[in-house]
């Protein structure tokens, strides 16, 4: 079969929930995929940051054959050789004292959810039923009912309602605006260190060791989604350390598991974890021995590997490089590490014709939040790679 016949039969038999590129994808090595007509790609997504070890990373390959072969599925009815060991490798990489296992990053930041309210009942004491959440305007937390009940994007919501009460919503990146926003009932902060599906939205210096300070003067917990920044995206562990700041539960996913397997976590000290009791909350496929062993090579290449250092290097040479570009259509490039964001000029016509263009040219970039490219390749990208999508990225951006 050719593209055209995949395309035509997942249009016809799969519901329209996206809108992908009309690329067909067979193949992946590293920073590259291939098209089912044999045609190359650099990956400048990574699958929103899932990818940062790169396409089929060997060492993930090899723990994912073996663990694939020896145990899959335990569920949490029983134990497993895998899961304790992923426990004590996120304390030692993390700093956090434990950890609480689910695969989606939307299943994590539900987790996060109710661990915030069940702190709220059993040690704030707040009354029941009352504890309230304040989250940005333009946030990306997942696809649930009780997340999309904190979207301000319209189309996220909808056609979606009614939606889960107990959320306040602030604009981002004033922390002002979230010490007007907390009452008596405010139990949580959460937030993106940098809103990625908002269009790379890069807050202002100290606004995350503001929030610190105010969650800490209010007896309210800091909650970082870092799905997409952490896990050295940015050139550091986490985004939240570019300020030093150290969120009372940080929720990670997507790159955790290299792209192999659906892995999140929760992580946060036992004090808050650890009033969880059994039987509270729970996942079938959480933690079980596969998605441990894949996350254990995972985080080990990334460390192992000096992946965060690279994001570094490379962001910081890209970034620059972008912004040298002359082109009538871009109105700002902005980033940290490997998550760079082009703004381009509510006149150009939309970022997607320019996706479509870089397609054309080999590379693979997706529209975010309509004038927005962003650019976020794997993290072990180097720079005669980068100097090849220069070429053609400034090719498109200004011949077009
Ligand atoms: C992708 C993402 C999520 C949701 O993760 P899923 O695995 O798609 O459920 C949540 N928060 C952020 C910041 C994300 O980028």
């Amino acid at each position: 079969m050719n593209s055209r016949q995949y395309i035509a039969l997942e249009d016809t038999y799969g519901a329209h929930n996206y809108h992908p590129l009309d690329v067909v994808l067979t193949r992946g090595e590293g920073v590259w995929v291939y098209d089912v007509d044999g045609k190359r790609y650099l990956d400048c997504l990574s699958a929103y940051s899932a990818l940062n070890q790169g396409h089929v990373h060997p060492v993930i390959l090899e723990a994912f054959q073996a663990q694939a072969s020896r145990l899959t599925l335990t569920s949490r009815a029983f134990r497993n050789d895998q899961l304790p060991l992923l426990y004590k490798e996120l304390v030692e990489l993390t700093g956090y004292e434990m950890s609480l296992l689910m695969n989606s990053g939307a299943e994590a930041v539900e987790t996060a959810i109710k661990l915030a309210r069940k702190w709220a009942y059993t040690v704030k004491k707040t009354p029941r039923h009352q504890a309230e959440i304040i989250t940005a305007a333009g946030n990306f937390h997942g696809r649930t009912i009780s997340i999309i009940s904190t979207s301000t994007e319209p189309f996220y919501r909808d056609d979606f309602g009614p939606f889960t009460p107990g959320f306040a919503s602030v604009p981002y990146g004033d922390a002002n605006a979230i010490e007007a926003a907390i009452n008596e009932n405010t139990c949580a902060i959460l937030v993106e260190p940098i809103q990625g599906e908002g269009g790379v939205i890069i807050p202002p210096d100290g606004y995350l060791r503001q929030i610190r300070a105010i969650c800490d003067q209010h007896h309210i917990l800091f909650m970082a989604d870092e799905i997409q920044t952490g896990l050295g995206r940015t050139g550091k562990m986490f985004a939240c350390q570019h300020e030093e700041v150290r969120p009372d539960v940080t929720i990670i996913g997507k790159a955790m598991s290299g792209g192999f397997y659906p892995v999140s976590a929760v992580l946060a000290d036992k004090s808050l974890l650890g009033l969880f009791r059994p039987g509270e909350h729970g996942s079938t496929f959480g933690g079980n021995p596969l998605a441990a062993a894949v996350a254990r090579a995972a985080l080990r290449v990334l460390v192992e590997e000096g992946m965060i250092e690279n994001a570094v290097t490379q962001g910081d040479y890209f970034m620059e490089q972008l912004a040298e570009i002359p082109s009538p259509h871009v109105r700002e490039v902005r980033g940290k590490g490997l998550l760079i964001g082009v703004e381009l000029k509510p006149e150009a016509g939309g970022a997607r014709r320019f996706c479509e263009a870089m397609l054309q040219e080999g590379i693979l970039a997706k529209e975010t939040h309509e004038n927005v490219i962003r650019f976020a390749p794997p993290l072990i990208i180097d720079r005669q790679t980068i100097d090849w999508a220069l070429d053609r990225i400034r090719d498109v951006l200004t011949r077009r």
